[in-house]
């Protein structure tokens, strides 16, 4: 199986990098530094779950709470066979900067279970799923902390949550996660949020960079949720998506693939490898292919100080979360690549995330259009909040991102007296 990650950085400690470098330029006070830096509560818990086999196996699942200063924690639950708990402790750090910066009232958290879903049957991942949400239990909640989907986690798996934890209260509770079918409360467009949101901030960074949409080549490494959609809107805004991977393989095709014929290809087939009218290329070969937007839509660290300098692309579109290492990230923009970071470029999956639990509260529901419009308009108002303190402070695009979201965080810890 081709893999990118080479791991020459912990996540956790890439997060808290980033995190000093953006404190030092808001020169943050020493004990509201201190106050935020770190995550609140961090579970770690063992599920036995009965296998198909009759055997019984146990895995590894965590819920990290980094910061409720806001509002209720808010992250997604990743089931994947690397997952450790200093990635969900990085991953929940990212949740509480990306949710500020993006202006949602909630704060960070992230959940993971140390398992391999495709080697599992759907009634196993069921089991896993309710046994999972028993075990966070006294975590979560609408007011709380709201989990959603992530890698390899999705809609079903948020009806299993939602169930076993209604089943506690003995009434239906749709807020206690995001992310669910549209017939327990989900919200129109939240399927597609995260992968939209990216072309929102992609229509911005080609405005501002003076680089025409239409015409421009795109790369996207990982085409699930995020990956995909974007793939797809970008397509349909006349970019040529001349690479595509997934974690079976890399296709190409310098004409530009089309995107919606690869979405079935890759329903029917489980993956884009073997796609009619492709040649078949590296996950090394695809992240240096020559192109205007770069998208990485997979995991952490894939691109890094080793493979950075081969990197031709003007802007990078951050959908997946900390894609880049801080290594990459110095190489890259010394080149002059303008990076929109994760905080902000797939931050349409929580501000969606944000509109369903609204919609839950309120029990009325939104036309897809609204949603659409809403969420435009925060992904464009958050970009511009961004770009002008890029600008002003002169700082890299994700240290701009950091400052917002830390300045707004750092803001509420201040006013509500958390001092001891
Ligand atoms: P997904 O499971 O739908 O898709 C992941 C894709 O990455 C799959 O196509 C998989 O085959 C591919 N992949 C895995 N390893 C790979 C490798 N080594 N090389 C190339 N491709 C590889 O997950 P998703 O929801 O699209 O999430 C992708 C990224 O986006 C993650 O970092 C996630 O945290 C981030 N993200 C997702 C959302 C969301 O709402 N879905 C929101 C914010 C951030």
């Amino acid at each position: 199986m081709p893999n990118t990650a080479v791991v020459e950085k912990n996540a956790y400690d890439s997060a808290m990098e980033n995190f000093d470098l953006a404190a030092d330029a808001l020169e943050l006070d020493e004990n509201v530094r201190n106050m935020i830096k770190y995550p609140e509560r961090v579970l770690t818990v063992v599920l036995p779950v009965r296998m198909d086999n009759g055997k019984i196996q146990c895995f590894q699942g965590f819920r990290v709470q980094h910061s409720t200063a806001r509002g209720p924690a808010k992250g997604g639950i990743r089931y994947h066979p690397n997952v450790t708990v200093d990635e969900v402790k990085a991953l929940a750090t990212w949740m509480t900067w990306k949710c500020a910066v993006v202006n949602i009232p909630f704060g960070g958290g992230k959940g993971g279970v140390t398992c391999n879903p495709k080697q599992m049957s759907q009634v196993e991942i069921e089991r896993l799923t309710r046994r999972y949400a028993s075990a966070i239990l006294p975590l979560i909640g609408p007011d709380q902390d709201i989990p959603a989907p992530d890698v390899y986690t999705n809609s079903q798996v948020m009806a299993w949550i939602m169930d076993t934890y209604s089943m506690t209260k003995g009434y239906p509770i749709p807020g206690v996660v995001t992310g669910k079918p549209i017939a327990l409360g989900g919200s129109l467009g939240r399927n597609e949020a995260t992968g939209r949101g990216v072309f929102n901030t992609l229509e911005s960074a080609c405005e501002h960079l003076g680089i025409p949409m239409k015409g421009a080549k795109v790369v996207v490494q990982g085409f699930g949720n995020a990956g995909s959609i974007a793939a797809h809107l970008l397509d349909s805004n006349q970019a040529y998506v001349i690479g595509v991977s997934d974690s079976k393989g890399c296709i190409y095709n310098r004409d530009g693939i089309d995107i919606p014929k690869l979405m079935l290809h890759k329903e029917k087939t489980g993956s884009v490898v073997g796609f009619p009218a492709s040649e078949s290329i590296t996950p090394e070969q695809l992240l240096s292919l020559e192109c205007d937007i770069l998208v990485p839509a997979a995991l952490e660290n894939v691109i890094h100080g080793e493979n950075a300098p081969s990197i031709h692309a003007k802007i990078i579109a951050e959908a997946a979360n900390g894609p880049l290492t801080p290594e990459a990230d110095r190489i890259l923009e010394a080149k002059g690549v303008f990076i929109i970071p994760d905080i902000l470029c797939n931050a349409g999956g929580v501000t969606v995330s944000y509109f369903e639990w609204v919609q839950d509260e309120q029990h009325l529901f939104w036309e897809a259009q609204d949603v659409y419009n809403r969420l435009e308009r925060v992904m464009k108002t958050s970009f511009n909040d961004v770009l002008k303190i890029h600008l002003v402070r002169k700082v890299g695009m994700r240290t701009a991102a950091n400052m917002l979201g830390i300045s707004r965080v750092a803001e509420a810890t201040t006013l509500r007296g958390l001092y001891p």
